[in-house]
């Protein structure tokens, strides 16, 4: 297909969503939660295959790791939803001004209509499903455009969904840049789009000509702050975790950490030990997952050897070259420390995304806090301390998307928080009723009651008038002369 066919099938498919969304009963929470059970059903059927999927696009993915980052996250945000839907969907009633009284005044969230979902490689099942499953909790249609990166992944999604939906209701939508380019081009009702800042902006410049409503879910550089005498085994245990999941292919993912200066020694000695405790078996570990592609690979290898020319210490836990029953298994990338690196060396300019981590030592909280402040705002922010004076003024002085304390990463299964950065990080939020609100109209409805008397001022005024403006701005004084 050229790409004006491709433009022309999407708008078309865009059409025939929105115009079924029209001819619809506004779907009813019998209707909303019935098409989350079918979600849910579909996932559970497709586990295996969606996981050999993912693994094969990756070259390696821990499975574990697919059914605890990927699907239960799914069937978590799913069940979640339909259990408060009624909830959510609930009439909420406003404040009327005494003026006003006898009037009612309500809230009622209506569905936008069709959304759009378009989704990056890193973790293509959730980050696919978990905007599908908010869109369909608030009544709405919705066009999915997973990532290109994940070629297996993506087909199976769209298998899957084709099987579980009408096209009417959910339909997928397959190609990269090109695609994507077209696609967040269309006048949806509401997109969200998860990927890349550079790439998001190009998606916000396309969707500002039929000004479509966004939520952007972008990255960014998360900092990790340990507080002096907070290098213990609790600590290293998390910020592990969080760097080595997925091989560090997280957006919430601790990007660098900072240290005391006084700790720095013991950090690098626990975070070695902490690694050999979860990857037993080194890099050859059926849990530890490869680098997606060749070309993120390389890019890693680059900041790396950067690093290395310009002096810094790099403490590489593991060999590049691993074999697994006698394969070589591909791009690999060992758990890398890179010590005190200068500021202007690229891997601590741009987001790393990998499984190295760049420490750096502080003195004083402040210090700590000039430093995240001196950067773009991060999508995620960690401190590993006591919730003490230090940890209040951080979280007054930064402003960053969520905040773990004492924990990376699992702020992001909590699905009554809501998800999202802030300026380069991203814009809007969704999960639980942050995105149902997103996702939904909220719009506001004013019930004139029996007695009306903002009905009685109008022209000519008069007396009444007068008491009525006396009444909210006070009696008129004389003016200054
Ligand atoms: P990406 O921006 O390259 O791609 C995301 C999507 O955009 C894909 O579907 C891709 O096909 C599409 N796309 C690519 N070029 C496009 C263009 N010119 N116009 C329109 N669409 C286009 O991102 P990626 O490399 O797949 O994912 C990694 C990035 O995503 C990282 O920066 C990571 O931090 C971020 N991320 C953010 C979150 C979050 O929730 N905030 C989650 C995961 C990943």
């Amino acid at each position: 297909m050229t790409r004006n066919e491709d433009s022309t099938h999407m708008a078309a498919l865009l059409h025939r969503q929105r115009s079924a969304f029209l001819q619809e009963e506004p779907p009813s929470l019998a209707l909303r939660k019935a098409r989350l059970a079918r979600l849910r059903a579909a996932v559970l059927t497709h586990r295996e295959a969606l996981k050999d999927a993912v693994s094969a696009d990756f070259g390696h993915r821990s499975r574990h790791e697919t059914d605890i980052m990927e699907l239960s996250c799914v069937i978590q945000a799913i069940d979640y939803l339909s259990s408060h839907l009624r909830r959510f969907m609930k009439r909420e009633r406003r404040h009327v001004h005494l003026f006003y009284r006898s009037a009612r005044a309500y809230v009622e969230y209506q569905p936008l209509g069709v959304v759009g979902v378009m989704a990056p490689w890193n973790y293509p099942i959730s980050l696919t499903l978990v905007p599908l499953a908010t869109a369909l909790a608030a009544g709405n249609r919705a066009m999915l455009k997973p990532s290109e990166l994940t070629p297996r992944t993506s087909e199976a999604l769209r298998r899957m969904l084709a099987k579980a939906f009408r096209e009417e209701e959910v339909a997928v939508v397959l190609g990269g840049p090109e695609i994507g380019a077209a696609f967040s081009a269309l006048p949806f009702d509401h997109l969200l789009f998860t990927g890349s800042t550079q790439v998001g902006r190009k998606v916000m410049r396309a969707a500002s000509d039929h000004l479509v409503p966004l939520t952007l879910e972008l990255g960014g550089k998360s900092p990790a702050i340990v507080a002096r005498g907070h290098v213990n085994g609790r600590t290293l245990q998390s910020l592990v975790y969080g760097k080595l999941s997925n091989a560090g292919q997280t957006c919430v993912a601790p990007d660098y950490a900072l240290v005391h200066e006084d700790d720095l020694e013991a950090f690098i000695a626990q975070y070695a030990a902490t690694v050999q405790r979860f990857y037993p078996d080194g890099l050859s570990s059926a849990d530890y997952t490869t680098i997606a592609s060749n070309r993120h690979y390389d890019r890693l290898l680059g900041l790396v050897e950067d690093a290395r020319r310009r002096g810094a210490r790099i403490i590489e836990m593991g060999d590049r070259s691993v074999h697994v029953s006698g394969h070589e298994r591909e791009r690999s990338l060992p758990p890398t420390l890179i010590v005190n690196v200068a500021d202007d060396a690229p891997i601590m300019q741009e987001e790393i995304f990998g499984p190295v981590m760049p420490v750096r030592t502080y003195h004083q909280i402040d210090e700590a806090i000039a430093y995240v402040n001196a950067r773009p705002r991060p999508l995620a922010l960690y401190y590993f301390g006591t919730e003490d004076g230090d940890c209040a003024r951080l979280l007054e002085r930064t402003t960053s998307g969520n905040v773990g304390i004492n924990n990376t990463l699992i702020h992001v299964a909590q699905d009554d928080l809501p998800f999202g950065g802030i300026g380069p990080s991203g814009m809007g939020a969704y999960h639980g009723i942050e995105g149902f609100r997103a996702m939904s109209h909220a719009k506001g409805v004013f019930v004139q009651g029996r007695w009306n008397l903002p009905g009685l001022l109008h022209a000519p005024f008069g007396r009444l008038a007068d008491m009525a403006v006396a009444l909210t701005l006070g009696k008129a004084k004389a003016s200054p002369p």
